[in-house]
């Protein structure tokens, strides 16, 4: 039998190998309400698609799953569900709704076919978070204490970290809390939350821009940076996107990243004046000793203002899962949202300093020679690079990929730490033309970068991978060219 080709569509790259391992019919899962008998397809079947899939079957509607790769149809089909090409005539008109998974484009650089057929006849187009709000609340939250309690994160780069040290924090403090949205399970995987439960989402602007529904009791913004600009007609629009989870939610609290123009305007609006404390401040460098809410964090101690009095702070510098200026905005966010649950600051700093900090985000994984190997595979775009650049002295900087819209001129404050970059990636030479302040090796594979690397790296550098930049054009996702550093690293260690 031929080898299969590699999937290729939606399913994909929204982690179809996620979706097969995923939840089947009986497990603990979210049911879609409103749907009972109604007909609603499923665009993408990944695992965000099939999470989907399966809540709405849960809620008694009748499911029409499609994806543009065979193999993520085999998979619904295998399941029990009714595979239908949404992408014939009609097909689209004929249902209540489209669910749509987050890797297709609804709106920019141009609406997938299937979407632009569901808008033209005016069917509803939504997503997995979507139906999770509109689902989570039952009746049996009457008789609860304690009503459950979502907290969102969005932003352009620090969510997964600081949703997964928000859920982290709330483990150690003994509240049931889950982890669930792009980092961990479906949204509408989750069980349904008990007395007193918290669930953490972690949302992307593809997320929060098609919600139909988008009703958090804590909302948090970690920064913005120029990122996706395809998928949202520019800086604006992606801005837009996120601000979408404030202006349609209206959160009790919302913490917000104030170290960019946009988090200003974001606190802004929010916030009655400048005592209004349902907005908590937070910077990752300015002093913030208002009369509002606000945590911020300084030559690497955080501190909590309230009404210009500190309530609160801690040394973040001794916590190795949290380490550079961009892990302390993220501590201070996630600080702030336990803090709005209550959480007293001792419990707070006490369970950071268990947090063991996220594979492939500033991740060390092998120290030889007073050489130190550094996984940041996560730094997809040109700030997270920089700032995964910043928190180190003397970088052998393995950089390259599918390049993102903006350029790399952003990255120039942080190129003095770079002593060599190694440039991997399809279109390696375009890319280190680009980086003309720095010596460059073009090195295309992982196997030679690291190796190239490896063997010029002296005693106090760092071999850093922080590509600035996509994996699709070498690996199928981020966590594998993580995993291939850091193979290639064990390799050119001998260990
Ligand atoms: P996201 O889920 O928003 O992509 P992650 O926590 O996964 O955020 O981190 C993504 C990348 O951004 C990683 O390279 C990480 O080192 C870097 N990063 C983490 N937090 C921040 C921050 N607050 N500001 C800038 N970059 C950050």
């Amino acid at each position: 039998m031929p080898t299969p080709p590699p999937p290729s569509g939606q399913g994909a790259r929204d982690g179809l190998a996620k979706g097969r391992r995923g939840r089947t019919r009986g497990q603990a899962m979210i049911p879609v309400r409103g749907v009972q008998g109604s007909r609603v397809a499923v665009l993408g079947l990944g695992r965000s698609g099939m999470s989907a899939a399966r809540a709405l079957r849960a809620g008694g509607a009748h499911v029409l799953a499609w994806d543009d790769n065979p193999a993520a149809r085999e998979m619904a089909a295998e399941d029990g569900f009714e595979v239908a090409d949404l992408t014939r005539q009609g097909a689209v008109e004929a249902v209540a709704r489209l669910v749509v998974s987050p890797g297709i484009p609804h709106l920019y650089p141009a609406p997938n076919r299937v979407v632009a057929a569901a808008l033209d006849a005016g069917i509803p187009v939504d997503n997995d978070v979507g139906l999770f709000f509109r689902s989570l609340a039952t009746a049996d939250w009457d008789g609860f204490d304690r009503p459950p309690r979502v907290i969102a994160v969005t932003g352009s780069n620090g969510k997964s970290t600081t949703a997964a040290l928000i859920h982290h924090v709330l483990e150690e403090a003994g509240t049931p809390v889950q982890l669930a949205g792009n980092i961990g399970r479906g949204v509408l995987d989750i069980d349904p939350p008990g007395d007193g439960g918290v669930v953490v989402l972690e949302l992307s602007s593809y997320q929060t821009e098609l919600a139909r529904a988008l009703t958090p009791d804590v909302a948090v913004f970690t920064n913005l940076s120029p990122d996706h600009l395809d998928r949202h007609a520019g800086h604006g629009g992606y801005f837009a996107a996120k601000r979408r989870l404030f202006a349609e939610g209206g959160p009790d609290r919302a913490v917000v990243g104030v170290d960019e123009d946009e988090g200003l305007f974001l606190a802004n609006q929010m916030a009655e004046g400048p005592g209004d404390d349902r907005v908590i401040r937070v910077s990752a460098g300015r002093k913030l000793d208002g009369p509002g809410w606000s945590v911020f964090a300084r030559k690497g101690f955080l501190s909590e203002y309230r009404k210009a009095r500190q309530i609160g702070s801690i040394d973040l510098r001794p916590i190795a899962g949290l380490p550079g200026a961009h892990n302390h905005q993220n501590a201070c966010a996630a600080y702030a949202a336990c803090r709005t649950l209550g959480l007293a600051p001792r419990v707070i700093a006490r369970a950071f300093e268990s947090f063991s900090g996220l594979p492939h985000r500033s991740q060390i994984v092998a120290r030889a020679g007073g050489v130190t190997f550094v996984n940041d595979s996560k730094a997809t775009n040109v700030d997270s690079a920089r700032r995964a650049l910043d928190a180190f002295p003397a970088v052998r900087w393995i950089c390259g990929g599918l390049a993102k819209d903006g350029g790399l001129d952003a990255l120039k404050p942080a190129l003095h730490r770079v002593v060599k970059a190694y440039v991997i990636g399809r279109e390696a030479a375009q890319f280190a033309m680009q980086l003309d302040r720095v010596e460059t090796e073009v090195c295309t594979t992982m196997e030679r970068a690291v190796a190239r690397a490896a063997a010029e790296a002296e005693a106090g550098e760092t071999v850093l991978l922080a590509p600035a930049a996509a994996s699709f054009d070498q690996y199928d996702n981020f966590e594998m060219r993580g995993e291939d550093f850091i193979a290639r690293v064990h390799e050119a260690l001998g260990s």
